[in-house]
């Protein structure tokens, strides 16, 4: 691990934290993100938030393993809602940036992207915090990767449970 005064771009070699490859610069902890391509632009949340609601209306009750994927699932599951305005159903659901950040941590590498640990914070005991940065070659092209991995793993679970049945 590099030391945070130290801590560069990968792609760039940009000290500023603020180039075209920070996906986030998040607290791990809280869920904050306080830069970069997610704090800009949250179409990629609003999306996979829309695809999860489409696979809940779809009746996709299927439990997952306890991971990254199955926080966000469950998440998802518990505030899931549909509301009717003017006669019109609009479902609804949540993903948290604390559980889509845990598995970007997880398998970002496999689309380019990587988390490094800038500082750690120990504001009380048991309440430590730490300050993690998130690069990769093209925040976008991660983001919606990590999307269709999240969409497709549910679906797959599912259809297995079906087959089993
Ligand atoms: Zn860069």
């Amino acid at each position: 691990m590099e030391d945070s005064e130290t801590m560069t771009c990968p792609y760039c070699d940009d000290k500023s934290r603020e180039c075209k490859h920070v996906l986030a610069l998040f607290d791990s902890n809280f869920g904050d993100v306080y830069g970069g391509y997610l704090e800009k632009d949250n179409t990629a949340i609003n999306e996979l938030e829309k695809a999860l609601s489409d696979l809940l209306n779809q009746g996709m009750n299927v439990k997952l393993g306890d991971d990254p994927l199955s926080n966000i699932w469950e998440d998802a599951k518990a505030d899931y809602s549909v509301v009717e305005v003017n006669g019109e159903k609009i479902m609804e659901t949540y993903v948290g940036l604390t559980t889509y950040m845990q598995y970007i941590e997880e398998f970002g590498l496999e689309y380019d992207a990587e988390v490094f640990v800038l500082e750690e914070i120990d504001e009380m005991p048991g309440m430590s915090s730490q300050t993690k940065i998130c690069y990769a070659k093209d925040p976008k092209y991660t983001l919606d990767q990590i999307n269709k991995e999240i969409i497709d793993s549910i679906r797959i679970a599912y259809s297995n449970k079906k087959k089993k049945k």
